[in-house]
């Protein structure tokens, strides 16, 4: 479903990614683990060309691109195929929950608005914000500012749904509601790749997990494998710290 190959960015003189693989099957829930600064979230924004990676392929689908040849208008359909959930949640300070919503669907893809209305309010129904269409951000807790990010995401209908740390700027008592919100769209089958530092929500929900560090991935399996017997001893000194 999604492949990337050989993926490699830099920053400056800082290789940030040296070459990435990873495969995610369709419907796969993959939680990418590891220290601050090991290229997690520039490497779910090389996904959707937030950032643009200096190498390699990536595969959504039917769809292919290679990073060294990406046209307008590649970058423009990799982009179709994904959403991202940012860890600010990065809203629109003056729309309301709902215009938040519609936005991307009405601007970039073009719906009508009745459309995008009914299926905005479908998605925010969803997350639990149905009595909040009218409100503006800044009288949400952080939670349902997340919760409005993720409706927003889930609206476009992506092939892959892309989590940057998504409950990071949480207030604690804050973060379980957001999880509990992704938790549940995880089960409708939506293939998903989230950056996290909650380990015991990358254990009960993804499928696969991924643990980075120094541009590279260290190790990855199944959450039982990963986090019940981690082969390399970079992977072990990093769940100590987090557990
Ligand atoms: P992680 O998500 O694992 O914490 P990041 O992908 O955010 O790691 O960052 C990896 C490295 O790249 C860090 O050293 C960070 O300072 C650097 N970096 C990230 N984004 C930029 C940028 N836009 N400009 C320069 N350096 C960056």
């Amino acid at each position: 479903m999604i492949r990337l190959s050989a993926i490699r960015k830099s920053f400056g003189k800082q290789e940030v990614l040296r070459g990435i693989d990873l495969t995610v099957e369709k419907g796969e829930v993959v939680a990418i683990l590891g220290p601050s600064g090991s290229g997690k979230t520039t490497l779910l924004r090389c996904i959707n060309y937030l950032e643009r990676p200096a190498e390699g392929q990536i595969a959504i689908g039917e769809y292919q691109l290679d990073a060294k040849k990406a046209t307008k208008k590649d970058i423009h359909a990799l982009r179709l195929r994904t959403a991202m959930v940012f860890q600010n949640y990065n809203l629109f300070k003056h729309k309301t929950v709902l215009e938040n919503v519609m936005e991307g669907l009405v601007i970039v893809r073009k719906l009508p608005k009745d459309e995008a209305r009914r299926i905005s309010l479908e998605v925010l129904e969803k997350v639990g914000l149905a009595s909040k269409l009218d409100a503006y951000p800044s009288s949400l807790s952080g939670g349902q500012q997340q919760r409005v990010g993720i409706a927003r995401a889930l609206a476009l209908n992506p092939e892959v749904l892309l989590f940057d740390e998504p409950t990071s700027a949480l207030d604690p008592e804050l973060v379980g509601e957001v999880l509990e919100v992704i938790r549940r769209i995880a089960k409708e089958g939506i293939t998903m790749i989230v950056v996290t530092h909650e380990m015991g929500f990358a254990r009960d929900v993804a499928n696969h997990v991924v643990f980075m560090d120094g541009g590279v991935v260290v190790e990855e399996g199944k959450p039982e494998e990963l986090f019940g017997s981690p082969k390399e001893e970079r992977t072990r000194q990093f769940l100590k710290r987090y557990s």
